[in-house]
């Protein structure tokens, strides 16, 4: 097992990952930026070292500085949490360079996932099924003609212009019609190219209204290999996540295997080791199709570690120092339901723009069934360089009406006050009609609540 672990992140997840590391006796070391000395994570690591200056390519994607600061303070392995370099295969290779281990998959399993229309056409050849679309990227914008492209003319409008490289719900565009296509086509290439460091882009079938299942899996470094069932997260603001429950309340019990299985069939193919997650959209009539697959651990995994027991992030470790998985398939149960909430300080009035400042006061609900996996604290002024997330409520009971229920009470509990959150929109979700007869779908927030798209 690992001595010392670096923490290539800031927020609620490095905060997680710090916990996990204590509990397996591993001694930690935070990094953070100029903007980060007073945050929690620093606060709660053993060892601390600034990388750089608030912006993030200076500071969390500053390779050079992050890996010297790893090899200074003696660590023996880097945990990337999610966003930043966490799907960085050229992070993960440089990391074995210097002889950290990275805390996530091959650097080959990344890079071949990290590309949405690779990864496509991997799950062709792997019998999954995926979203129709190009089967490879559009390569000359000016050639390419909408009208006369075959493929377009079959999926039929609308169609999505999504980034090969996106990611947090950035670079997906609609189109509606040949015209709109064509132009949201260079538009789509030129902002790829800013944000992603990739002009490619595909077309995928807008789906109507489908809803948003993910299958987690877990895979040591000698084939090994299970799934821990899925996750519905449906409940999106601009192809985000907000709200996260599993089970999910659409699939039966053949559906879910055959969902399950996909997911191994998928992560099979890249030779995966360590967490994952395979993403499927579901559509009206009750198919479901591969959509991408994050190489990490995700925001939502606490709901998984709820039904299942299991400590995802433990586990990750576990894996990444060469240990085998400790269960076989048939050992991993599932009981009862969880929901998780994320509280972001964005404005519920002001079309959830970010809200920054400082926080006066920072109460945090408790009492049977309720986690709260936190990043900050009563004091401390929220930076507004990066991701809005304060923290996860998840809530664990035993169906889902008490799920919900029990969801509802903490959030009543819950008592923010300096900035805004989204807390009391989360109140309205959770005691919608549709919400508790679990009607929902990927346009639910935005089409049904909100009213508008955002
Ligand atoms: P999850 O898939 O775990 O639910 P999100 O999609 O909400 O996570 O993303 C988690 C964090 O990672 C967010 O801060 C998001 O902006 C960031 N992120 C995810 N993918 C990318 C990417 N390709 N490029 C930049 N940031 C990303
Ligand atoms: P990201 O890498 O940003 O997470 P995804 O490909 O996972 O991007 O898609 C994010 C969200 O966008 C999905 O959860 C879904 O709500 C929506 N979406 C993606 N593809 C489609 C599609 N083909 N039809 C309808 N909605 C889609
Ligand atoms: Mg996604």
């Amino acid at each position: 097992m690992f001595q010392k672990v670096l923490i290539a992140n800031r927020g609620e997840i490095a905060a997680r990952v710090i916990r996990a590391c204590r509990e397996l006796g591993i001694t930690t070391v935070a990094i953070y930026s100029e903007a980060d000395r007073d945050a929690l994570h620093v606060r709660m690591a053993d060892e601390a070292y600034c990388v750089g200056p608030a912006l993030d390519t200076k500071s969390y994607l500053n390779i050079p500085v992050i890996i010297e600061t790893a090899v200074k303070a003696r660590a023996d392995a880097i945990h990337p949490g999610y966003g930043f370099l966490s799907e960085n295969p050229h992070f993960a290779a440089v990391c074995r360079t210097w002889g950290l281990d990275f805390i996530g998959p091959d650097p080959e399993a990344i890079e071949r996932m990290g590309s949405k229309s690779l990864a496509r056409q991997m799950m062709i050849q792997a019998g999954v099924p995926v979203v129709p679309g190009t089967l490879g990227t559009i390569e000359a914008v000016a050639k390419w003609d909408p009208l006369k492209e075959p493929d377009a003319e079959e999926l039929g409008y609308p169609v999505l212009v999504k980034a090969v490289a996106g990611g947090g719900g950035r670079g997906i565009r609609i189109a509606r019609t040949p015209a709109e296509l064509r132009e949201t086509l260079e538009a789509a290439r030129r902002e790829a190219a800013r944000f992603f460091g990739s002009g490619e882009v595909y077309l995928e079938k807008y789906l109507e209204e489908p809803r948003h299942i993910e299958v987690q899996v877990l895979a040591d470094r000698h084939g090994g290999m299970v799934h821990l069932f899925e996750r519905e997260c449906s409940i999106q603001r601009r192809r985000q996540k907000i709200i996260e429950e599993a089970p999910s309340p659409a699939l039966g019990p053949e559906q879910r295997e055959a969902i399950c299985q996909a997911a191994l069939r998928a992560a099979r193919a890249v030779n995966y080791s360590s967490t994952g997650t395979v993403e499927f959209l579901l559509d009206k009539d009750g198919n479901f199709y591969f959509c991408e697959m994050n190489t990490r651990i995700q925001v939502e995994h606490p709901i998984t570690e709820l039904i299942t027991g299991i400590d995802l992030v433990k586990e990750q470790i576990r894996v990444a120092a060469g240990e085998p998985l400790r269960w076989t398939q048939e050992e991993i149960q599932r009981r009862g339901w969880a929901i998780e909430c994320r509280i972001t300080a964005e404005d519920p009035d002001n079309r959830l723009m970010p809200s920054p400042g400082v926080i006066t006061t920072w109460e945090v609900p408790g009492g049977p069934g309720v986690r709260v996996d936190g990043g900050v604290y009563t004091g401390y002024e929220v930076p507004p360089f990066y991701d809005s997330l304060l923290a996860k409520l998840a809530v664990w009971g035993e169906d889902r009406e008490e799920a919900v229920r029990r969801a509802l009470r903490a959030l009543d509990e819950f008592r923010v006050e300096g900035i805004k959150t989204i807390i009391p929109l989360h109140k309205t979700i959770l005691a919608h009609e549709d919400f508790r007869t679990g009607r929902i779908h990927t346009q639910f927030l935005e089409d049904v609540i909100l009213g508008s798209r955002l």
